[in-house]
């Protein structure tokens, strides 16, 4: 069995009584199946409640983002060595939110991604094409250019300690999941990437998936070879539904 990581990016949702109730219920609906690894990433204000509440069931926390930077005069930004301290294990960069809303470059992304690891946690690389980008055939080239930033920076060994999430821009938050295949074809040249670096870590870095992900469609693209979990958002809000993506990975 392969090594599934199924992570919930709760985005800004939450609260102290609705974050209690959610993680109560993944914890206590946690597949028992050893290759399965849930995380959690809720809002920076709640990260230390919910570490707190996830402590010694098996689920990991995470946070959606990060400074650039160790310290500083940089106000409303949070450090990586503070989300270290406070039990985060993974920081999610480059969610195309990101990108997009806040107006993070590949090389800014890359710059997070860095220092995320130097305080001891796995980022989360999220790539991936919009719409437009596809339509016009330039899917590899989009995601080459924002791992390419990073591996430029960082290094093909960083990705021994990294995930990667490809997020077809038009699947997140709008329904239209990726088929199966066309997720697959994109894993495999992520992969392929890897592998012109180094073929040993292109073999064991995780890909996840992401975009309109459910306990539905979730067999379907976890069965694909380079599909190694999911980054889920929406789904990720409802401990039913984000268990049963975490099933469906359980029985692969
Ligand atoms: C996401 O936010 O990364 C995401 C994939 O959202 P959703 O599952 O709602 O499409």
């Amino acid at each position: 069995m392969r090594d599934f990581l199924i992570a919930g990016n709760w985005k800004m949702n939450g609260s102290t009584a609705f974050n209690a109730e959610l993680v109560a219920g993944i914890a206590a609906g946690a597949p028992k199946a050893d290759g399965v690894k849930l995380l959690i990433c809720p809002p920076f204000p709640y990260l230390s409640a919910v570490a707190a509440a996830a402590e010694g069931s098996g689920v990991a926390v995470g946070a959606q983002n990060v400074s650039e930077h160790a310290s500083g005069a940089y106000t409303g930004e949070v450090a990586p060595s503070m989300l270290s301290d406070i039990g985060c294990e993974y920081v999610i960069v480059g969610h195309s939110e990101r990108r997009t809303l806040y107006g993070e470059s590949s090389e800014q992304v890359a710059e997070k991604f860095k220092a995320t690891l130097g305080a001891c946690m796995t980022p989360i690389l999220c790539v991936g094409e919009t719409l437009a980008e596809r339509e016009a055939g330039s899917t590899e080239a989009v995601v080459d250019e924002q791992l390419d930033a990073v591996l430029d920076l960082a290094g093909i060994d960083a990705f021994g300690s990294a995930v990667i999430a490809y997020e077809p821009v038009w699947a997140i938050g709008t329904g239209m999941t990726a088929s199966p295949e066309q997720a697959q074809d994109v894993h495999e040249h992520i992969r392929a990437r890897l592998a012109g670096h180094s073929a040993e870590i292109a073999a064991s870095t995780q890909i996840l998936y992401g975009g309109s992900m459910k306990g539905e469609n979730a067999p379907g693209l976890l069965s694909k070879p380079d599909i190694d979990g999911g980054l889920i958002g929406g789904a990720s809000l409802k401990a039913t539904d984000f268990l049963a993506i975490a099933n469906a990975a359980a029985e692969v």
